[in-house]
């Protein structure tokens, strides 16, 4: 049997890569980048993507080398305005183990990336393969990479991401939306009883959004969001760090303790975008997965969740038709209407939490405390499910 070929190795093509290999399916991961560095900040992994960690028998691994919050006496994640008055319902952590079977993992994307890498044969990513060209007759796809070499398979997956060159190669007109948001992510070494309680919050400031979580002991992931141009950048990391003080004025001391405490090297700047729903994730013998399918908005932390979800159907579709097309065909109607559903709420998300000016924030502030708890849970079980 020929290798599956999958193009990329984030979290979504090792996923899938995991996924083929437990069945027994050949496959092989050509990585762009020349090395896998760790890099990355945090990333918060939802009981819907921990449940199929768990059929993998990675959750464990992933548990051990993250953290749960129950575990350091976290009982939420929530989200509260800059005097720390509860908002909407957060992650209600107890609520969701029972519900969900699982709980809220945190964990860096590091160590991430390391325990997928360790559930797959050492030989099965490449590196070095930055994906150029693609060209499929009726019986194989043959790929084509920066370095001048070429290979030849019966099925390819894109797995390469937001900017995914795979997707540019079959559905060249598909188009990426700015948000009007950038973001700033950092991973700082702190005890985490230096928080105090809560352990983990997301604060909507006036200007700043700013959420914190533990992902280790002595290892504490902080990202921040505000509204900003496309590709305007920072002229130095002083002088972000700066400027995120500045817009946070309002929020809690540990919001500026832990701005100030990060390195230069540890701050990431990301422009939020998303992608426009997609009719079809495939054509003939290429398919897509994860951001390359359907790339969201971070506002409900699901994108990385999402490629899990998607890797794990993908796999199973993979391994039950022999047709790579109708494995596409039936993995894209088992995955199409959460993935867009997400994209759709996240996107909703992200424009009530950067509204313009102070009167929409308050207004919006006692809507929002009027929601019920029970409305609020009700309204996130079709994510974590
Ligand atoms: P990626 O992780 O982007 O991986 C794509 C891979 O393809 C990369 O390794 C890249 O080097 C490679 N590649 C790219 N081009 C080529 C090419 N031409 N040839 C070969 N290889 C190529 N998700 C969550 O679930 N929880 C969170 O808490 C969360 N927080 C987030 C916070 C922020 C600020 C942002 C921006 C995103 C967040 N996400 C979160 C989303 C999550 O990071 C993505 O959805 C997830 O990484 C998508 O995985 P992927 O495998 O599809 O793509």
């Amino acid at each position: 049997m020929q290798p599956i070929t999958i193009i990329g190795g984030g979290i979504g093509g090792l996923c899938l890569a995991i996924g083929l290999e437990q069945r027994q399916i050949p496959v092989q991961i050509y990585e762009a980048a020349p090395a896998l560095r760790p890099v990355g900040a945090g990333i918060l992994l939802a009981p819907n993507a921990m449940n199929l960690l768990e059929r993998w028998g990675l959750a464990e691994a992933v548990r051990q080398r993250g953290l749960c919050l129950s575990a350091l006496g976290g009982s939420e994640f929530g989200i509260v305005d800059a005097q720390g008055r509860s908002l909407l319902t957060g992650f209600d952590l107890k609520l969701m183990r029972e519900r969900f079977g699982q709980e809220l993992v945190t964990i860096s994307r590091a160590a991430l990336q390391q325990t997928l890498l360790a559930a797959l044969p050492t030989d099965c990513v490449q590196l070095g393969k930055r994906l150029v060209g693609l060209q499929q007759t009726a019986e194989s796809v043959q790929a084509e990479f920066a370095d001048g070499s070429t290979i030849q398979n019966a099925c390819l997956i894109g797995a390469d991401g937001l900017r995914s060159a795979v997707r540019e190669q079959i559905f060249p007109k598909q188009c990426l939306r700015y948000s009007g948001q950038t973001s700033h992510r950092a991973l700082v070494q702190l005890d985490y009883r230096e928080l105090g309680q809560p352990v983990a919050a997301e604060i909507w400031g006036q200007q700043l959004r700013f959420g914190y979580t533990p992902v280790g002991q002595d290892l504490v992931y902080w990202y921040a969001t505000s509204l900003a141009a496309q590709g305007q950048r920072d002229a130095s990391p002083a002088a972000a760090r700066a400027s995120l003080l500045a817009q946070g004025h309002d929020l809690p001391a540990i919001a500026k303790t832990l701005i100030e405490r990060t390195s230069n090297e540890a701050l990431l700047r990301t422009d939020i975008s998303d992608l426009a729903h997609l009719k079809t994730w495939y054509q003939g013998r290429i398919g897509l997965l994860g951001d390359a399918a359907h790339a969201t908005t971070p506002n409900l932390g699901q994108g990385g969740c999402q490629a899990i979800e998607d890797a794990w159907v993908l796999a199973e579709m993979l391994a039950r038709y022999e047709q790579p097309q109708l494995a596409f065909l039936h993995y894209q109607k088992r995955r199409m209407p959460k993935a867009q559903a997400i994209v759709d709420t996240s996107w909703l998300v992200g424009s009530l939490v950067h509204l313009p000016h102070a009167w929409q924030q308050q207004l919006r502030n006692r809507v929002l405390r009027l929601v019920p708890r029970s409305l609020g849970q009700r309204q996130t079980n079709f994510i974590y499910a």
